[in-house]
């Protein structure tokens, strides 16, 4: 029986364990076992009891919990050789050849590196007689097949990542609740949300909330961007709204790029308009509780396909990571997606704005 071990790497993302149960699952139900590694990379290197059998019912309530079960890590020993020569121990030891990781785009870097090694990395274990040859002889090619976790709508070559939704929905549930008070007492308030090179959730939130104003990474603010935001807010106070909102994306006041801080705003909206402004940060809760719908659903048939795409492998395709464009579930190679990404990153700081852009409409 093929075995297929499945964890979750990086930033924990809501929906992540809706692709552990329908890994497990889909692999069950194709005739194969399915492997939960712990702690992302760490319970690969570690091996033991990190790494275990997992069954139809070991799933079982995962759809609609947040964050992830089998936990998840920064695991500093798998980005040295040495950590990765033991995880291709401990997955040789348990039979194992196929790895479907969900995490971002260190994470899968990480897993398409390990992929490139995997012959070099058993010749070295049977040289040093760590391992047998009749050991490694089966397992000669490792699939790997990526699934993308994170909360920032980060990744090149699909349009939504499994949580970023449901992060989405969180910041619109806070936003909500501060208006209400901001309402009553005609206040400001400067939100800042999660989002390092990408301003997709700021962008949405505001899009979703009617926020007054917003900074994201990728839009230099204007030299003259005090005076622009008091103009829209003030025209939007004179019109009778009784309160103003600001959404700033982390990436924004990134000290490398715009270093636009809410402190700042809040001072501008303080001094030049008299507005008694509120900074909230919301934090970690725009990462818990539970997946919405939509991050249920993309996870559940992603994981699927990613048992499928393990199954269908050859030892010429690349690996793939498993995208969502325009509603279809497809596969992409996962180390393009991965260079995608990091040129667009790149990009942005550099501060070269207009190559972003052209990098993500080119996708
Ligand atoms: P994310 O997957 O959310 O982008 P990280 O960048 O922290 O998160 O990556 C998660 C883990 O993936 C790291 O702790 C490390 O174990 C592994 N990893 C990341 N980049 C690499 C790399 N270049 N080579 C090997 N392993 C890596």
């Amino acid at each position: 029986k093929r075995r297929v071990g499945v964890m979750t790497s990086g930033g924990d993302a809501p929906g992540m364990n809706g692709a552990v149960r329908a890994v497990v699952r889909m692999a069950i139900a194709k005739g194969c076992e399915a492997y939960g590694i712990y702690e992302g990379y760490e319970g690969l290197v570690q091996g033991g009891d990190m790494i275990k059998e997992m069954q139809w019912d070991d799933v079982r309530g995962f759809l609609s919990e947040g964050g992830t079960l089998i936990g998840t890590a920064r695991c500093m020993a798998f980005m040295e050789r040495a950590g990765r020569l033991k995880a291709a121990k401990n997955m040789v030891v348990r039979g194992m050849d196929a790895l479907v990781i969900c995490g971002g785009d260190g994470s899968l870097t990480g897993a398409d590196k390990f992929r490139a090694e995997w012959s070099g990395l058993l010749e070295e274990l049977v040289q040093t007689k760590e391992l047998t040859p009749e050991q490694t002889a089966p397992f000669k090619h490792l699939n790997i097949v990526g699934l993308v976790g994170s909360i920032d709508n980060d990744m090149s070559s699909t349009d939504a990542t499994i949580g970023c939704y449901s992060s989405l929905a969180r910041i619109c549930q806070s936003i909500d609740y501060i208006d209400a008070t901001a309402f009553s007492h005609q206040r400001a308030f400067v939100i800042e949300v999660m989002g390092r090179h990408c301003g997709w959730l700021a962008l949405m939130a505001g899009v979703s909330c009617g926020a007054d104003f917003i900074f994201i990474p990728e839009k230099p603010p204007s030299e003259d961007w005090q005076n622009e935001m008091c103009k829209k807010v003030a025209k939007q106070r004179n019109m009778g709204k009784r309160k103003t909102i600001v959404i700033v994306a982390e990436g924004a006041h990134d000290q490398e790029l715009h270093k636009i801080t809410p402190d700042q705003v809040k001072d501008v909206l303080s001094k030049k308009l008299g507005l008694d402004t509120r900074i909230t940060t919301l934090g970690h809760v725009q990462r818990g509780g539970n997946p919405c719908a939509y991050d249920r659903m993309l996870s559940t048939l992603q994981g699927a396909e990613a048992v499928n795409a393990v199954l269908e492998a050859t030892p010429d395709t690349p690996s793939p990571v498993i995208c969502i464009i325009e509603n279809k579930i497809v596969r992409k190679p996962l180390l393009d997606a991965v260079a995608l990404t990091k040129s667009v990153a790149e990009a942005i700081k550099a501060k070269d704005f207009a190559k972003a852009m052209q990098l993500r409409d080119a996708e």
